[in-house]
């Protein structure tokens, strides 16, 4: 069941009558008010601009006489009339992630396809997709951007929380770590998330502040865990600035040893940019931090900023494979081939594989066809502060189960 809400602002753009209909029906039983429909590109075009509020999702047909839908997909991010595409009857998946590129460059995102036999089921997954897509539960992402002085304030005030992401075994389910990923908890904004103040303070030079006020807080929590009998692992996003101190791995055993864990219960993520910064200082940090027994993953792995190239002079034992290559997997096959090519190279490389952004049991049972060893996504669970991590991995054996009986 769909969880969307009647507000959504929806148009489709469908030359056929009876298609054009049989979608607007679709859309209404499902309980959405303000639907648009049009015959063509340029229609949609000239009603969007005419409407007073902001298009979310635009359906409609690429094969189309006159402006074709590829063109109208240009128009409406360059002029920014609308949110996000899906596309009707398309299912040629070579062109599909042509177009998500191009998409993304236009500051659109595509949502899928709506499949030939029209299903009120496919047409909600797409619905549900937006939601995924632009966050649209957490209100917050749609402030302001917060200044570089509030930013800066914020941390002086340790307004920064940790919060931790599950990563399961995609063979047995079982939960043995998870991701560090920070949050700030803003006095009067609320809840604000990282990619709204981590490139600044990167670009501030200060990210280390905030990371390095994390890895107590990990170690604290690690500490804690093992004493209740739970040993996991967490990963770190660590900035390229980082890398260029060649004390890091020191500080980190330092760390290690007061709280009394073990180096390998910390991994690090790191990305190909960083490598960038000054090479020969970042390749003796990596070296070192190997050394002294802490694990490195290689994060997003399958955008442009990490790539094959980098797995040469990368001694990481973990390649996450990023949500752009998992999330919707099964509906394209030329995303399994990529998949499968990276999961089958990192096994020969003595590598464990992580896919990111699983969102639905499809996602899942993808993944675990191919061969990939670890899960992390909202299937499994989003983001949660420390304290509800141990509740939530009961809650989750007992879906775990659930959904390996229900494949059966
Ligand atoms: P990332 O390292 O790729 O982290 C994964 C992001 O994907 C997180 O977003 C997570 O909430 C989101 N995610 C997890 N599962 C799913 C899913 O199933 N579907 C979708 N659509 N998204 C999913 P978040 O927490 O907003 O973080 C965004 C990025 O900010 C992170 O991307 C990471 O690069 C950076 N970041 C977060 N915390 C820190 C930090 O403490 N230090 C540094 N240097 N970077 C951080
Ligand atoms: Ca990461
Ligand atoms: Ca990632």
């Amino acid at each position: 069941m769909s969880h969307c809400s009647s507000e959504l602002i929806i148009m489709v753009v469908e030359e056929n009558d009876v298609k054009q209909a049989t979608i607007v029906n679709i859309l209404k039983a499902i309980g959405l008010h303000h639907i648009l429909s049009v015959s063509s590109g340029q229609d949609c075009i000239d009603m969007i601009k005419n409407y007073p509020l902001p298009v979310n999702i635009v359906f409609s047909h690429l094969d189309m006489d006159g402006m074709d839908g590829i063109e109208l997909l240009r128009h409406l991010g360059e002029q920014q009339l609308a949110e996000s595409f899906a596309l009707i009857e398309f299912n040629d998946f070579a062109i599909l992630r042509t177009l998500e590129d191009m998409a993304e460059q236009l500051g659109l995102s595509i949502l899928g396809c709506v499949e030939q036999t029209f299903t009120q089921e496919n047409i909600e997954m797409i619905l549900d997709r937006y939601y995924v897509h632009h966050n649209k539960s957490d209100p917050e992402e749609y402030g302001d951007m917060p200044t570089q002085a509030e930013i800066i304030e914020g941390l002086a005030n340790n307004q920064f929380i940790t919060w931790y992401q599950p990563k399961v075994q995609i063979d047995t389910g079982e939960w043995f770590a998870a991701e560090a990923l920070s949050r700030w908890v803003h006095p009067e904004r609320g809840m604000i998330y990282p990619t709204q103040y981590i490139p600044v303070l990167e670009e501030l030079g200060i990210v280390d502040k905030l990371t390095w006020s994390q890895i107590h807080v990990i170690a604290e929590n690690l500490r804690h865990w093992l004493s209740l009998g739970k040993k996991i692992s967490v990963s770190i996003n660590i900035s390229p600035s980082m890398l260029n101190d060649r004390l890091l791995a020191n500080k980190l055993t330092e760390v290690t040893n007061r709280y009394n864990i073990s180096q390998d219960q910390m991994v690090l993520e790191i990305t190909e940019s960083m490598l960038m910064e000054n090479l020969a200082n970042s390749l003796e940090t990596i070296a070192r931090m190997r050394l002294q027994g802490f694990t490195l993953s290689m994060d997003d792995f399958g955008t442009g900023y990490s790539n094959l190239h980098q797995l040469e002079r990368m001694p990481c034992s973990e390649l996450k494979l990023d949500k752009s290559l998992v999330t919707g997997a099964h509906e394209n096959p030329v995303r399994c081939v990529i998949l499968e090519s990276n999961i089958g190279m990192a096994k020969k490389l003595g590598m464990k594989t992580v896919g990111e952004g699983v969102e639905t049991v499809e996602d899942w049972f993808i993944l675990k066809q191919l061969g990939c060893s670890i899960g992390q996504g909202y299937l499994i669970a989003k983001p949660m502060p420390a304290n509800e991590l141990l509740a939530w991995s009961e809650e989750w054996s007992l879906r775990y189960t659930k959904i390996i009986n229900d494949q059966k």
